[in-house]
């Protein structure tokens, strides 16, 4: 892989989380019977065909009963990063408590899987400075959990003063990276293009249209979803949901794969590079080394 500073890049990611683990059916207390992670297979199947390594943010208990699956993609050189202990997010826990699950979190995935943990995504993208330093204390080389440009979200803020912009959403500090989501400006409002809810939802025209800017006039991108947004089974009907969350866990979930592919096609079609983070860093590190 040449270096040039012309070059564009994405990133396929996705939160390997259970079904359960999503955010409106965890408060509904619907106890589901499917983890649908079957949606990984799908996404990293998908993914295969055009030869893109996915960065799996893995939650540490969803990770217990799908070792082998994980082991298999990390063997056929998908990468492996953390997205918590059981998917509660940090900023509902004190420092110390995050420190700790941390901690517990990736000596668990690394002895389960047998490979280094470097990277994380806060559930919820729900992430702050302090708790951001506390991953670099602990050795991390990046966190892939800024959403600061949409505005609404329940998310924490990440503040990246200090940090040196590497990129569009790209930032470094002191060696640790930060990969922030993408969004596209409309009128006053910064609507994100990197995946999740958004572009299942959306309409697609209009998705693709913003998307494809974003594209034109950026050199990142990363792309995210959920299992449950990729798999062959039928979501099921939950009781107590609200009428946006039913939206949001049904709509567009059949023609989400279709999307996907259309995305793929679009990031070749403009020169667009996979690569996963760490691949990254590292040609960031070494241009850094030859431009002293
Ligand atoms: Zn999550």
């Amino acid at each position: 892989m040449t270096l040039n500073n012309t070059k564009k890049f994405a990133v396929f990611t996705i939160d390997a989380e259970a079904f359960s683990d999503t955010g409106c059916v965890r408060e509904s207390g619907y106890n589901c019977e499917h983890d649908m992670l079957d949606g990984l297979d799908n996404y990293i199947e998908l993914l295969d065909k055009y030869g893109i390594k996915a960065t799996l943010f893995t939650v540490c208990h969803t990770a217990e009963t799908v070792k082998d699956k994980l082991k298999s993609y990390a063997a056929r050189g998908h990468r492996i990063a953390l997205h918590g202990l059981d998917h509660t997010a940090p900023l509902k826990l004190s420092n110390e408590q995050f420190r700790e699950e941390l901690i517990a979190a990736r000596d668990k995935l690394e002895s389960d899987l047998g490979i280094r943990i470097e990277g994380y995504r806060a559930p919820f993208f729900s992430m702050d400075n302090e708790k951001l330093e506390i991953l670099r204390e602990l050795g991390f080389r990046y966190d892939s959990s800024r959403l600061d440009l949409v505005k609404n979200h329940n998310g924490g803020v990440i503040n990246v003063n200090g940090f040196r912009r590497i990129a569009s959403g790209v930032f470094r500090s002191k060696g640790f990276y930060e990969f922030g989501l993408s969004s596209q400006k409309l009128f006053n409002f910064d609507y994100p293009v990197s995946g999740g809810g958004y572009l299942r939802l959306g309409n697609w025209g209009f998705t693709k249209e913003l998307l494809r800017r974003y594209l034109v006039n950026n050199d990142y991108y990363i792309f995210y979803l959920h299992p449950f947004e990729f798999s062959d089974i039928k979501v099921p009907k939950i009781k107590n949901l609200k009428p946006h969350d039913k939206y949001y866990l049904n709509y567009g979930v059949s023609a989400f794969r279709k999307k996907v592919e259309s995305i793929i096609l679009m990031l070749k079609k403009l020169g667009y590079e996979f690569i996963t983070f760490d691949e990254y860093i590292e040609l960031k590190e070494k241009e850094r080394e030859n431009n002293k």
